[in-house]
C-alpha cells in the first residue's frame, strides 16, 4: 500500500540536453505516481517519451489504463504527449484531466499541437480510447483522491494534491507565489522570517509527504522575472515550512542552470529551512530517481 514517484522531466520551459544538465536532466515536466495498480501521470513534458517507452518495456501487450493530469497547456507541459507511444494503442485507455481555457477544453488544447502544420499524425489517428475530463475542484482515480488548486501563473494553471492510505504528494509548478506575498520585493529579507503565503494555498500542502515545487529562479533572478509564472526557490521552502511538508523536491530548473548551479540553490533552501528551524528535507528533482513514500 505504498506510494511510488519517479521523475520522468524535471526542465522547465524548454528541453536542455547536454553536459551540463545531465544530472538533473533535460526532460521537461513528467512525473508518475503509482498507487497500487493505479498510474498517475502529471503533465507531459518530454519526459513522457521516455514514460511511454518504459511503460511498454515494463507492461508488454498488457492493456493499459492511464491517467494524465495536465497543469495548464504551456509547452513545455503537453510537447511529450505525440510522442507518448501508449496513446497510439487501440488496447489503452487514457483518462486526462485539465482545465479549459477561454473556452478551449482539454481536448481542444492537446490535439492543437498534432494540427498538420504543426505534426505529421493527426489527433483523431490516436488509437487508445481517449477519455477527458474538464476537472473541476476533485476526482478519485481508484482509492487516489486528486485534489486540484488553482495556481498564479500567465493563463493560470492547476496544482494537484494526490492522496492515498495516509500518504501525500502535492505536485505545484509554474506557480508564482511570490505574487501572491503583500509585497514581493520586501517580504522575507532576513533568513529566520517566513513569507507570509496565503493560508488556502498552504491548505492544499498541509502535512505533504512530499511537495514538488516549480523553484525557478533564485532571489536575485526573480528580481529580474517578476510576472514570468515562476517563485523564487526560497519562497517555496517557505511555503513548504508553513505547510508541514516533510521533503520538497524543487522542480521546473531554470533552462539556464547547470547541475552546479541546482546544487547551489538547493544548498541555500535547505539552510533556509534550518534556518527556520523546520526539519523539512530539500532536494532538487532528478530525472530518473523513484521515490517510495
Ligand atoms: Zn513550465
Ligand atoms: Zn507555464
Amino acid at each position: 500500500m505504498s506510494l511510488f514517484v519517479k521523475f520522468w522531466g524535471t526542465r522547465g520551459s524548454i528541453p536542455t540536453p547536454g553536459p551540463r544538465t545531465e544530472r538533473y536532466g533535460g526532460n521537461t515536466p513528467c512525473i508518475e505516481i503509482r498507487a497500487d495498480d493505479q498510474i498517475i501521470i502529471c503533465d507531459g513534458g518530454t519526459g513522457l517519451r521516455e514514460l511511454g517507452l518504459d511503460l511498454l518495456r515494463r507492461c508488454g501487450k498488457q492493456p493499459l489504463t492511464l491517467h494524465l493530469f495536465f497543469s495548464h497547456p504551456h509547452w513545455d507541459h503537453i510537447q511529450g504527449f505525440p510522442f507518448f507511444v501508449p496513446a497510439y494503442l487501440p488496447a489503452n485507455t487514457l483518462h486526462v484531466y485539465g482545465a479549459s481555457k477561454q473556452d478551449r477544453t482539454i481536448h481542444d488544447l492537446l490535439s492543437g499541437q498534432m494540427e498538420s502544420v504543426y505534426f505529421p499524425v493527426n489527433f483523431g489517428e490516436l488509437g487508445s480510447r481517449l477519455i477527458t475530463n474538464d476537472l473541476d475542484t476533485t476526482a478519485m482515480v481508484g482509492n487516489v483522491r486528486v485534489t486540484a488548486f488553482r495556481q498564479t501563473h500567465p493563463g493560470d494553471s492547476l496544482g494537484f494534491a494526490f492522496e492515498h492510505d495516509g500518504r501525500k504528494i502535492v505536485y505545484s509548478t509554474d506557480h508564482e507565489h511570490d505574487l501572491l506575498l503583500p509585497d514581493p520585493s520586501l517580504a522575507g529579507k532576513h533568513p529566520g522570517e517566513l513569507r507570509p503565503i496565503p493560508e488556502e494555498m498552504i491548505e492544499f500542502a498541509r502535512d505533504a509527504d512530499l511537495l514538488i515545487a516549480d523553484g525557478q529562479y533564485t532571489d536575485s533572478e526573480y528580481q529580474k522575472k517578476i510576472g514570468w509564472g515562476h517563485p523564487r526557490a526560497t519562497t517555496v521552502v517557505d511555503f513548504a515550512v508553513r505547510a508541514g511538508a516533510k521533503q520538497l523536491a524543487l522542480f521546473h530548473h531554470d533552462p539556464m542552470h547547470s547541475d552546479a548551479e541546482v546544487d547551489t540553490i538547493v544548498a541555500l533552501c535547505n539552510s533556509r529551512a534550518k534556518a527556520l528551524g523546520s526539519k523539512l528535507v530539500v532536494f532538487g528533482a532528478r530525472e530518473g530517481i523513484e521515490l517510495k513514500l
